[in-house]
């Protein structure tokens, strides 16, 4: 008999659900109507032995509770910070997501937005746009990478990979996170004094409560008016009404940011200043990436069902 799986999300084309369901028994969750869901808890979650969702869609515990005899939950995405990873663990459930395959793109979103901060890409962009060029307006200019300090918050498989590729910029690395690291004599004594020491501050932290609101005003006031803050991580690290107010009051230099406290809603007011970069959470949203992870995610289904360990379990 096919194990029935709730599917949440929408990153799971029409295609990979019809395979999927060559294997299992699909509620696609997404597809349903209200009252097609209503029935569905009324009677199939019972039965449900496996939930496939997204690091944004999460599960908390409240909905783990819908399904009694859960077994796996399987995460498309690294960010676990919509998953009640405890509720799950205490119910010995396996909770699975899919770090590594999207590592390497989501650092090059960071130094992409670093870079488009430093040389001012999107004012660029608009200045030839608006026909500012031929009218010689004048233009401010940018500023270099080599010889800058990137301070790097969360020093984990994204940060480093993000620090490999400044360092072919002839930047320098410093970072802070809880533990040591691979590279002790880099570390910072705390987020502030990172702050202080840098010219960017890249956020790679996972998010969370441990996390929330960690970039806070005086971080960024230790970042300063000639420093730029960088976050591909999640929106809850950084106090952003009192981001929009270092860089409306030019305490603070740039801002580039990927993610967002209430996304996809912006303040107005970030969206309005011209000092920031801004892109819609999209680290991981590559061809390659996004059908490694798909396949990721499937596998430690696959694996579980088959009576395997899962591929990428996350350790209580
Ligand atoms: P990772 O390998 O687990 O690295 C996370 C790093 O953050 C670790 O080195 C960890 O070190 C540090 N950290 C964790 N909690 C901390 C705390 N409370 N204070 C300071 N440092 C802390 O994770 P990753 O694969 O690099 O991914 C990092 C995050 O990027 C994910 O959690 C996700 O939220 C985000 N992400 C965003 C996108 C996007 O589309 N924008 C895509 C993928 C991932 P310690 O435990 O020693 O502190």
């Amino acid at each position: 008999m096919k194990a029935p799986i709730a599917v949440y999300g929408s990153v799971w084309p029409d295609e990979l659900l019809a395979a999927l369901e060559t294997r299992f028994a699909c509620h696609v969750m997404a597809r349903m109507t209200p009252a097609e869901t209503a029935a569905f808890f009324e009677t199939a979650a019972a039965q449900v032995r496996g939930v496939l969702t997204t690091g944004t869609v999460g599960i908390d515990a409240a909905l783990a509770a819908r399904f009694p005899l859960l077994e796996i939950v399987s995460v498309h995405g690294v960010g676990l910070d919509a998953v009640d990873i405890q509720a799950l663990h205490a119910r010995g459930i396996v909770v699975t997501n899919t770090p590594d395959v999207l590592t390497e793109d989501v650092a090059d979103l960071a130094v992409a937005l670093l870079l488009a901060a430093a040389r001012r890409l999107p004012q660029l962009d608009r200045y030839v746009r608006a026909g500012h060029w031929a009218a010689k307006r004048p233009l401010l200019p940018a500023r270099s990478l080599r010889g800058k300090v990137a301070g790097i918050y969360g020093y984990g498989r994204i940060g480093q990979a993000v620090a490999t590729r400044l360092r072919a910029f002839g930047m320098a690395i410093r970072y802070f996170q809880r533990s040591a690291g691979p590279e002790p004599a880099l570390r910072t004594a705390s987020l502030q004094a990172l702050a202080a020491e840098s010219d960017y501050l890249l956020v790679c932290t996972p998010g969370g409560a441990a996390t929330r609101h960690a970039v806070d005003a005086a971080v960024l006031d230790a970042l300063g008016p000639d420093g730029s803050l960088v976050n591909i991580a999640r929106g809850s690290v950084v106090d952003q009404a009192a981001l929009v107010d270092a860089l409306a009051a030019g305490r603070l230099g740039a801002a580039a940011l990927d993610v967002f406290e209430d996304e996809p809603n912006l303040p107005p007011a970030l969206a309005a200043l011209d000092n920031v970069v801004l892109t819609p959470h999209v680290g991981s949203f590559t061809h390659e990436a996004r059908q490694a992870m798909r396949a990721l995610a499937i596998d430690n289904l696959l694996a579980h069902f088959g009576g395997r360990p899962a591929l990428t379990p996350v350790l209580p």
